[in-house]
C-alpha cells in the first residue's frame, strides 16, 4: 500500500515538474510573442507615419502651390478692377504663364456671376457650361474665410478628367466679383501616392477635414466623394490630436487597419497611409507558426523523456521492492532456521546429559560391576558418542548465535599460556592414541590478557581439533602466541595432510569441508572454522589459513587484547 502511494507520488512529483516545466516555457514563449507582435506593431506605426508625413508635405506644397497662383491672380484684379477677366487677353497672358509655372496645375478657370466658367488658361480653353451646382462656387455664396477651398474632386465639364478643383472669390466674399479655380489633376495625386504603397493592401488617401475623400489610391470612383465623417479619425482621433497613428477597423473597407493621419498644416486637408493590420504583421506571424512548432516539438520531447522517466522511476521502484521482499524473505528465512536451530539443540542437549551422566555411572560401575565385561566397553562407546553429540550441538548453537549476532562477549583476565595448555591436555587423549606430539611454545611470561575466554577456548580447542584430526601418526602440533601492538596472535600448526590453495577461501563459511564426499575419513560437521573465525571477527580480529598440501596447516587467529590490569597475578584458567 505504502508502495504504491510511494510509486505514486513520485510518478506525480514527476508529472507536475514537467508540467510546470511546460507551463513556464509556453508562459515564456507566449510573453516573447507578445513582445515581438508589439514591436512587429510599433515598426510599422513608425512606418505608417513616416509615409503619412510624406503625403503631408506633398498636399502642403501641392495646396500652396494652387493658393499662390489663386492669389497672384487675385492681385491682377485688384490692380486692373474694371478688366473683364474672361474676356481680357492681358489677364489671359497672365494666367496662361502661372499655369505653366506652376506645373502640378492643369488650368485656371474663371467662373463668374452667372455661375459660367471661362477657362481662360490651360488645355481646352473656352466657356463651360454653368458651374453653379459644383461645391467650390456654391461655398462661396455664404460667408467664409478669405483662403483657397479645395473643392471635391470631380470630372471635369470639359474633358472628363478626374481633377481637384480648388478655387478662390475675388472681390466681396458673399457677393464675389469672380470666382477663380484651378484644376489639379487627380492623376498627378495618385500617381505619387502610388509610389508610397508597398503592400497590396496599403491605401493613401486625401480627405477633407469635413470627412470627404478627395482622392485615394488604389483608385476607385465610387469612393471619390464620399463621406466618412462617421470613421474613427474624424469621429475620434482629429479632435484630439492634428496627427496620430492608430489601429482599428475603418469604415472605408471594414478592415482592420494600421492608420496613419495628418492635417495639412492650418487648411482643411487631411493625408491618411494605412495598412492592413494582418499584413504589416505577416512576419510576425511566420515567426509566430515557427516558434509554435519548435516549442510543440520541444514540449513532446520533454514529455516523451517524462514518460520514460516514469518508467524508469517504476521500474527501479519495482526492482527496489523486489529486493526488499527478497531480503526480508531471507531474514525470515534465517530468523527460522535459527529458531529452529536452538530449539532443536536445546531438545537434544537435555537428554544427551542424561545419556552420558547415565553411561558415566556405567562405565564407571558406580553401583557395582555389569554382567559381562564388554558391557564397560560399550558404556564408554556411549559416553565418547554422547560428548561427540554434545560438542556438535555447542557448535550448532554458537553458530546460530554468531549468525543471530546474538553472542554476547564477557572479557576476563586469562592467562593464555595455561590456557593453551588447559586446552592441549583436552585434545592429549587423542593425540596420544594416535602418536602426536603436542607443544605449546607461547611466548614466556605472557601477561595476562583481558579476553572473553569462553571464546578463546572455543577456537583453540577447535583448531586443535582439527589440527589432530587431520595430522597422520607420528606428526606434531604446535600452540604459539605471540603479543604485538595490541593483538595477540594464536596460531596452531600441524604437519597434517594440509589444504589445497583454491580450498582455503572456501573455509570459514559453515558447513563447509575440503572432502564433503559421504566417504570421507574425517568426522566432522563443518562449523569449526566458521565458528572461529565468527568468534574471531567478533572480538574484533581475524582468522587466516596458511597449508600446504602433505606439509601442514597452520591456522592463525589475531585477536585484539588488553593487558589486565591486574596481570602480576593472572588467573588460573578452569580446569
Ligand atoms: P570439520 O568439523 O569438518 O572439521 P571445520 O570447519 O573445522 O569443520 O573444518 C572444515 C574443513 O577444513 C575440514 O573438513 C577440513 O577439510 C579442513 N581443515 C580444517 N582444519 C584442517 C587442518 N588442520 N588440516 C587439514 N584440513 C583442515
Amino acid at each position: 500500500m505504502a508502495e504504491s502511494v510511494r510509486r505514486w507520488r513520485s510518478s506525480a512529483m514527476v508529472a507536475t515538474t514537467i508540467a510546470v516545466l511546460l507551463l513556464l516555457l509556453w508562459a515564456s514563449l507566449g510573453y516573447g510573442l507578445w513582445r515581438s507582435r508589439t514591436d512587429a506593431l510599433s515598426y510599422a506605426a513608425g512606418n505608417t507615419q513616416r509615409l503619412t508625413q510624406l503625403l503631408e508635405s506633398h498636399a502642403a506644397r501641392m495646396f500652396d502651390g494652387a493658393s499662390l497662383l489663386l492669389i497672384a491672380a487675385e492681385n491682377w484684379g485688384r490692380i486692373h478692377p474694371d478688366a473683364d477677366l474672361r474676356t481680357d487677353p492681358e489677364f489671359h497672358v497672365f494666367a496662361g504663364t502661372l499655369v505653366r509655372q506652376a506645373g502640378a496645375v492643369r488650368s485656371l478657370t474663371v467662373v463668374d456671376r452667372n455661375a459660367i466658367g471661362h477657362v481662360v488658361a490651360g488645355a481646352r480653353l473656352g466657356e463651360v457650361a454653368s458651374l453653379g451646382d459644383r461645391d467650390y462656387v456654391r461655398v462661396w455664396s455664404a460667408p467664409r474665410p478669405h483662403a483657397a477651398y479645395v473643392g471635391t474632386s470631380q470630372r471635369s465639364r470639359v474633358d472628363g478628367e478626374w481633377v481637384l478643383p480648388v478655387s478662390l472669390a475675388i472681390g466681396e466674399s458673399t457677393t464675389p466679383l469672380w470666382i477663380v479655380v484651378v484644376e489639379l489633376p487627380l492623376v498627378a495625386i495618385n500617381q505619387l501616392y502610388r509610389s508610397t504603397l508597398v503592400a497590396r493592401s496599403d491605401a493613401a488617401s486625401l480627405m477633407r477635414t469635413d470627412g470627404t475623400l478627395l482622392t485615394r489610391e488604389p483608385f476607385a470612383e465610387a469612393n471619390i466623394g464620399r463621406t466618412l465623417a462617421s470613421g474613427r479619425i474624424f469621429a475620434r482621433y482629429l479632435p484630439d490630436a492634428p496627427r496620430g497613428v492608430f489601429d482599428e477597423v475603418v469604415v472605408i473597407d471594414g478592415r482592420r487597419r494600421l492608420v496613419g493621419y495628418s492635417q495639412v498644416g492650418a487648411t482643411d486637408l487631411l493625408v491618411v497611409f494605412s495598412q492592413e493590420t494582418e499584413v504589416a504583421l505577416a512576419e510576425w506571424w511566420r515567426s509566430l507558426t515557427l516558434y509554435i512548432g519548435a516549442f510543440a516539438a520541444v514540449t513532446v520531447m520533454i514529455i516523451v523523456l517524462g514518460y520514460f522517466v516514469v518508467r524508469l522511476i517504476r521500474r527501479d521502484e519495482a526492482s527496489a521492492r523486489a529486493q526488499r521482499e527478497a531480503l526480508l524473505a531471507a531474514e525470515a528465512g534465517s530468523r527460522a532456521k535459527s529458531t529452529f536451530l536452538a530449539t532443536i539443540s536445546h531438545e537434544l542437549r537435555t537428554p544427551l546429559n542424561s545419556i552420558l551422566g547415565f553411561s558415566s555411572l556405567l562405565a564407571d560401575q558406580a553401583h557395582g560391576p555389569l554382567g559381562a565385561a564388554q558391557y564397560q566397553g560399550y558404556a564408554k562407546d556411549i559416553q565418547r558418542s554422547g560428548a561427540y553429540l554434545l560438542d556438535l550441538i555447542e557448535d550448532m548453537l554458537d553458530a546460530v548465535r554468531l549468525e543471530a549476532g546474538a553472542l554476547k562477549l564477557t572479557p576476563e583476565p586469562v592467562d593464555l599460556s595455561a590456557e593453551i595448555d588447559s586446552s592441549l591436555a583436552t585434545v592429549r587423549p587423542d593425540s596420544d592414541r594416535r602418536r602426536i606430539m603436542l607443544r605449546n611454545e607461547s611466548s614466556p611470561g605472557m601477561p595476562a590478557l583481558e579476553i572473553d575466554r569462553r571464546a578463546l577456548r572455543r577456537i583453540l580447542l577447535n583448531l586443535l581439533g582439527n589440527a589432530v584430526k587431520f595430522t597422520d601418526a607420528g606428526g606434531t602440533i604446535t600452540v604459539s602466541a605471540t603479543l604485538d601492538a595490541g593483538l595477540v596472535a594464536l596460531a596452531v600448526t600441524d604437519t597434517g595432510i594440509g589444504i589445497a590453495p583454491e580450498k582455503i577461501a572456501l573455509l570459514g563459511r559453515p558447513f563447509v569441508q575440503v572432502d564433503d564426499s559421504l566417504t570421507r575419513r574425517h568426522a566432522g560437521s563443518g562449523l569449526g572454522l566458521a565458528i572461529c573465525k565468527g568468534l574471531a571477527e567478533v572480538m574484533g580480529g581475524t582468522l587466516h589459513i596458511a597449508s600446504q598440501v602433505g606439509k601442514g596447516t597452520t591456522v592463525t587467529a589475531r585477536l585484539p587484547a588488553h593487558v589486565a590490569r591486574s596481570s602480576q597475578a593472572p588467573v588460573r584458567p578452569a580446569a
